[in-house]
């Protein structure tokens, strides 16, 4: 086996995909610098692999061109080569930025954000994943953990040496599911992270013969598997945190206010970026501390922001962890774009001057929130959402937003003769 690895030069697509072409170790430099050829309809393939309706056609040609800072190692074992996986933005065969390419859509959102606010955006993409394991284990257990072995502590170490930072690694409540966090970083490089993790899991998995699933949901009456993006402002000259205001409700300084009210405003069409597959809205409902409707509170996992709790212990300063959390997403959106319309709509909520919205607090009874805004009740409803919202839609070029909506409807006609768990299964075997 060849022990110098081979470059994958990968991009994250409208269907959660990580795809992407690869070239031997001696071509790896020229691709770095140059990129490696990709295809402008590919942008509408489903998670299924069929192409949905689209603009491109037969015709057109761009480079995936890498950004060498996104690259991780992924070491050989007995029995896989290892491989460098480096993340790119889609471009025109000149370098140009391609309008389509979903990274770009990020990173073009957290420039105008900067420029506009003079706030620079930290994120954190918490994971959900369900790993299948020794039969009945409960839920946060040491048998649990324990029993993932050696799965857990090499997932630890693979994410350390490639930089990605973990923070913890704890069994969940549902059955046969883990959760993996990455300490908060700029936000481009969080969601590469997001990026990145999903397929470092995957490949682990993969190795060990284990089954892996980021899925929504596996079972309809089981546990969610969720993506929650913490979100946090900090000044760009100085580095200092901006959300924090001791004096406000929730302890929500008003650019963060504003910043939440742009969310919540927007929130039903942004749920057809965030929550883009068949299964999703199984997941979003009351009572699985997912997202039980369109609210902002303090510490309470059924919001669908919460402000997150900070702690003193040890000298721990609140303005420093004080973070929002986005829960409505899962890992078959793509992060790029879940970073990308956040923070357009948090733009748009100080820019515009939202109203603050208000903070439920903590001992907020579940029947004080039976007014509060639905979630859209499946993913037609959410693609409708975001068709109608003219803020949002015109955040994306026209060619991404149709193909984004062709690409769901074609995977919602995929599963629509199927019952619920049918689906979730048809999900689980390609997220
Ligand atoms: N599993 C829940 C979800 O679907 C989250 C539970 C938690 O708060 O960690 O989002
Ligand atoms: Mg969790």
């Amino acid at each position: 086996m060849s022990t110098d690895p081979a470059l994958f030069v990968a991009t994250n697509d409208l269907a959660g995909q990580t795809r992407g072409r690869a070239v031997p170790h001696a071509g790896a430099d020229a691709a770095l610098r140059r990129g490696v050829g990709w295809v402008p309809a590919n942008l509408a393939l489903t998670a299924f692999g069929q192409i949905a309706p689209n603009v491109f056609g037969s015709v057109g040609d761009l480079r995936l061109l890498p950004d060498a800072a996104s690259a991780l190692d992924l070491p050989a074992s007995a029995t896989h080569p290892g491989v460098r996986l480096v993340l790119a933005d889609q471009v025109l065969p000149d370098g140009s930025p391609w309008h389509c390419c979903p990274r770009t859509f990020a990173r073009t959102a957290l420039a105008d954000f900067r420029a506009a606010t003079g706030y620079e955006i930290v994120a954190s993409f918490e994971h959900e994943f369900t790993l299948d394991g020794p039969p009945d284990t409960a839920p946060f257990s040491f048998g649990r953990y324990r029993g993932a072995e050696p799965f857990g502590d090499e997932l630890v170490a693979l994410l350390t040496d490639a930089g990605l930072e973990p923070e913890t690694w704890l069994p969940e409540y549902g059955a046969d599911q883990f959760e993996i966090t990455l300490r908060p970083v700029t936000a481009l490089a969080a969601a590469d992270r997001a990026v990145l993790l999903r397929e470092v899991v995957r490949d682990l998995a993969r190795r060990h013969q284990r089954r892996v699933s980021f899925a929504p949901l596996l079972d309809p009456d089981g546990s969610g598997n969720g993506v929650h993006v913490h979100l946090s402002l900090r000044d760009a000259t100085t580095g200092d945190p901006v959300l924090y205001d001791p004096a406000r409700p929730g302890r929500l300084s008003t650019p963060g206010a504003r910043f939440a009210a742009g969310v919540l405003a927007h929130a039903r069409a942004l749920l057809g970026v965030t929550a883009p597959s068949p299964v999703s809205y199984l997941r979003l409902t009351p009572h699985r501390w997912s997202t039980g409707g369109v609210f902002l509170a303090e510490r309470n996992r059924e919001a669908l922001l919460r402000i997150c709790p900070t702690s003193t212990l040890g000298g721990g300063d609140p303005a420093e962890q004080f973070n929002l959390e986005f829960r409505p997403t899962d890992a078959t959106a793509n992060p790029w774009l879940t970073l990308g319309v956040l923070v357009r709509a948090g733009l748009r909520g100080i820019t515009e001057e939202y109203a603050p919205p208000v903070v439920w607090p903590e001992d907020t009874a579940e029947e004080d929130l039976a007014g509060v805004p639905s979630l859209p009740s499946g993913l037609e409803e959410a693609l409708q959402e975001l068709e109608k919202d003219r803020v949002v839609a015109d955040w994306f070029h026209p060619d991404l937003l149709d193909t984004h909506l062709a690409v769901k409807r074609a995977e919602l006609a995929e599963v629509a003769e199927l019952d619920p768990r049918e689906r979730c299964a048809r999900i689980a075997d390609v997220h």
